[in-house]
C-alpha cells in the first residue's frame, strides 16, 4: 500500500508542482471540490481591483474600447477552445451554463428540423446534470418533441434512429463522474443522422477534449468549475465551423447583431459564434474568468492537458486505492468507473448499509476537518442504482499527492471515531 512517505516523493517528483503557486489556498484546508467551485487564484484580485478602479473608475465608459471590454468574451473564447479542440473564433463566452445551453440546443434543433421534420426526438441521460434537462423538457413542449432520457449508457444506441433529431450529453456526469466516449458517441449519432450537443461543464479543464477532432456539433461549458473563474462566472458556447454561419439562436440580443451601434431596428445576427452573444456581458466577472482561465493554460509549457490528465488519474487512482484499502472495512465503497478511461477528475464512494443514510453527515464531519468534498442525495426509489455519494474532485493544478494520503486518513478517523454522528453535522444548510 502506498504510504505517505511515498506520497512526498511523488509531490517532489511531480513536474506540475509548481502550477500551485497561482493559488492562495487557505491553511489546513483539502480542497478536493474544484469541480463544484474552483479555487481563487492570486491574479484575481489584482486584476478585478485593476478593472474596478482604473477601468471603470478612472477611464469609465472609455474603456469598451481603451481597455479592450468588447473583445474580452471572445479573447477569453480562444483562450478556452485551447484547451477544448477549438479553433480560434470558434468559441464564445456568456451567460451561463444553463442558458448557453437553451441557446445550442434550439440551434441544434432548428437544423434538424429544416432537414429532417419527423425526426421529433431528443435524448439523454436521467443521470445528467438536472438543468440540462428541464432546459430540453421545456424546449420539448415549446417545439411539440420528446425528451427521452435513458437510465443506462448502454440503452443510448438503441435510440440512435430515424426519429433522433438531437443526443444531448454531458461528457463527464457530475455526479458518478464517468466520461463518455466523445468522439465514438458522435460518430454512431451521427450515422443516424442527428446532431449532438456536448455539455463540458465538468471536461473544460479537467480531462482533455477535442471538439473538433470528434467532429462534434455544439457544446456549451461551465466558467467557475475547473477553469477557476469564480462564483457564478460567465460560460461558454462552441458551434462547430460547418453550422457558424447560418445557424440561429432564439436569444437575438443587440450585442449578437452584426453592428449592434448602428442600432438599428431589425436584427441581423453577426458573424459565426458572436451571434451566441445576447446582451451586455458582466465584465468583472469576466475579468475573474480570464484569470481562472490562465491557471489552466499555464501547464501548456509543462505538457498542457494530457499532462494534468496524467497527474489527475494517478490521483484518482491513489484515492481508490487507499479508500478501499482503508475503508471498505469501515462501510465506504467506489461509486465511480474503476477505469481510469471512463471516469473524470473525480471520485465518487457511497456508503454500505447501515451507514448510508449518513453520507450528508460524514461530509460535514470531513469538512470540519478541512477536507472539502460535497454530498449528493441518491435516487429514494432506486438507491441501488443511485445511491447517496460523497464526492470528491481531484484538481491537479493545486492537489498533491500527500492531500490525497490526508484526506483519506481523515475520512478514516470520521468513520473510526463516529464524528459524523454529532448533532452539528446533522443539521442540512440551504446548498449541500
Ligand atoms: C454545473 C453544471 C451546470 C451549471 O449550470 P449553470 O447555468 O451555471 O447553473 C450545467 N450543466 C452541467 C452538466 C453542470 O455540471
Amino acid at each position: 500500500m502506498t504510504t505517505r512517505q511515498d506520497c512526498d516523493v511523488l509531490d517532489q517528483e511531480d513536474p506540475l508542482r509548481e502550477l500551485k503557486q497561482q493559488f492562495d489556498l487557505p491553511a489546513g484546508t483539502i480542497y478536493l471540490d474544484g469541480n463544484s467551485l474552483g479555487v481563487l487564484p492570486r491574479e484575481t484580485l489584482g486584476r478585478v481591483q485593476q478593472v474596478i478602479q482604473k477601468e471603470w473608475g478612472q477611464d469609465l465608459i472609455k474603456s469598451w474600447n481603451t481597455a479592450g471590454w468588447i473583445d474580452l468574451p471572445g479573447r477569453i473564447g480562444d483562450k478556452i477552445a485551447r484547451l477544448v479542440g477549438a479553433a480560434p473564433g470558434e468559441l464564445i463566452v456568456a451567460d451561463s451554463t444553463s442558458l448557453n445551453l437553451y441557446k445550442a440546443l434550439s440551434a441544434a434543433l432548428r437544423i434538424s428540423l429544416e432537414q429532417a421534420p419527423e425526426r421529433k426526438v431528443i435524448v439523454s441521460e436521467r443521470s445528467n446534470f438536472p438543468t440540462d434537462l428541464y432546459i430540453a423538457e421545456s424546449l420539448a413542449q415549446q417545439l411539440g418533441l420528446r425528451l427521452h432520457l435513458v437510465d443506462n449508457v448502454a440503452d443510448i444506441a438503441a435510440t440512435l434512429n430515424t426519429d433522433l433529431a438531437v443526443l444531448m450529453l454531458t461528457e463527464v456526469n457530475y455526479r458518478t463522474g464517468y466520461k463518455h466516449d466523445m468522439k465514438a458517441l458522435t460518430a454512431a449519432a451521427h450515422a443516424a443522422g442527428a446532431l449532438v450537443i456536448w455539455d463540458l461543464a465538468h471536461s473544460a479543464g479537467a480531462v482533455p477534449v477535442d471538439l473538433n477532432g470528434a467532429k462534434a456539433d455544439f457544446a456549451v461549458g461551465c466558467g467557475y468549475k475547473y477553469l477557476n473563474g469564480g462564483p457564478g462566472a460567465p460560460a461558454f458556447v462552441w458551434v462547430h465551423a460547418k453550422h457558424a454561419q447560418r445557424c440561429w439562436q432564439p436569444l437575438s440580443g443587440w450585442l449578437g447583431h452584426a453592428a449592434p451601434f448602428q442600432f438599428t431596428p431589425d436584427y441581423q445576427a453577426a458573424a459565426g459564434i458572436k451571434r451566441f452573444i445576447c446582451g451586455t456581458p458582466a465584465l468583472l466577472s469576466l475579468a475573474a474568468l480570464e484569470c481562472g482561465v490562465d491557471t489552466v493554460l499555464a501547464a501548456e509549457s509543462l505538457g498542457g492537458m494530457q499532462a494534468l490528465r496524467k497527474k489527475s488519474i494517478a490521483l484518482t487512482e491513489l484515492f481508490i486505492e487507499l479508500a478501499e484499502s482503508r475503508c471498505a472495512a469501515l462501510g465506504i465503497r467506489l461509486a465511480s468507473p474503476r477505469d481510469e478511461n471512463q471516469r473524470g477528475s473525480q471520485v465518487c464512494l457511497s456508503l454500505d448499509a447501515p451507514l448510508h443514510e449518513a453520507g450528508y453527515a460524514v461530509m460535514q464531519a470531513l469538512i470540519a476537518r478541512g477536507v472539502i468534498g460535497d454530498f449528493r442525495a441518491g435516487d429514494p426509489a432506486r438507491l441501488d442504482e443511485v445511491p447517496h455519494i460523497l464526492r470528491f474532485g481531484f484538481t491537479p493544478l493545486y492537489i498533491g499527492f500527500a492531500d490525497v494520503y490526508d484526506a483519506v486518513e481523515h475520512l478514516v478517523q470520521v468513520l473510526k471515531n463516529e464524528e459524523w454522528k454529532r448533532p452539528e453535522f446533522n443539521t442540512q444548510g440551504a446548498v449541500t
